[in-house]
Order: structure tokens, then C-alpha cells, then sequence
């Protein structure tokens, strides 16, 4: 099994846990999820099983691609929030960019390395 299939293997089993308490809840949602259960299992096992290599190293090499972009997500995140006393972060509309400045200096106009020009209070 590769990072992927294990993924939805465990994804498989959560989806097992919860459809007996959803299924409480509301008498769909058990169903619901007993149905992912089956649905991410199968994929899990399909996956493990298949001969086509190339095909599921693209798929699992994919998925951790896509791991890794929320890793560095959440740890940019993690970051600014650690520095939410001293700084404030704002995102320039034009480039994207995440812009770090420091608070309590009232109004301010902050230029981006792109050239937009920002009005905020900081
Ligand atoms: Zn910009």
C-alpha cells in the first residue's frame, strides 16, 4: 500500500466509526457514510491490488503533492498566528502576496513588492 491507498483506508475506517453515531443523529447521514466506508475501502484495496504502477505512482505522487501544499498552508498559517501580537497580515489583491506589518500604527498605506499600494488600519 502507498501513501494514497493508506489514506483512504483510514479515511474508510472513520467513515465506519461515524455511521453508527450520524446514523443517530440523522438516519441518512449513516447511511452516508457506511456507503464512503465501502466506496474508500474498495479504492484502497483496488489500489493496492492494481498492475497498472505507473498509473497509481501518479496518483499517490499527485496526492502527496497536494499533502504537502497544506502542510505549508498550515504552517504559514501557524506563523502568523504566532505573530499576531506584534504584526498584522494583510493579502494584496493584486499579487497574492501576504503582506506583514507591524500593529498599532494606525492608518497606513503599504506598498507591495508588486507595486499596489494598500490603505489599512493596522
Ligand atoms: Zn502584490
Amino acid at each position: 500500500m502507498d501513501e494514497l491507498s493508506k489514506a483512504l483506508f483510514w479515511a474508510g475506517l472513520v467513515c465506519f466509526l461515524l455511521a453508527g453515531p450520524a446514523g443517530l443523529l440523522l438516519p441518512g447521514l449513516g447511511g452516508l457514510f457506511s456507503t464512503l466506508f465501502f466506496f474508500l475501502l474498495l479504492m484502497a484495496f483496488v489500489r493496492a491490488f492494481s498492475r497498472r504502477l505507473a498509473a497509481r505512482e501518479a496518483e499517490n505522487a499527485a496526492y502527496l503533492r497536494f499533502l504537502e501544499g497544506r502542510k505549508r498552508a498550515f504552517r504559514a498559517w501557524q506563523d502568523r498566528f504566532r505573530q499576531r501580537k506584534n504584526y498584522r497580515f494583510f493579502r494584496c489583491p493584486g499579487c497574492k502576496a501576504m503582506l506583514r506589518v507591524p500593529r498599532g500604527k494606525g492608518k497606513i498605506h503599504i506598498q507591495c513588492k508588486c507595486g499596489y499600494v494598500l490603505y489599512r488600519k493596522t
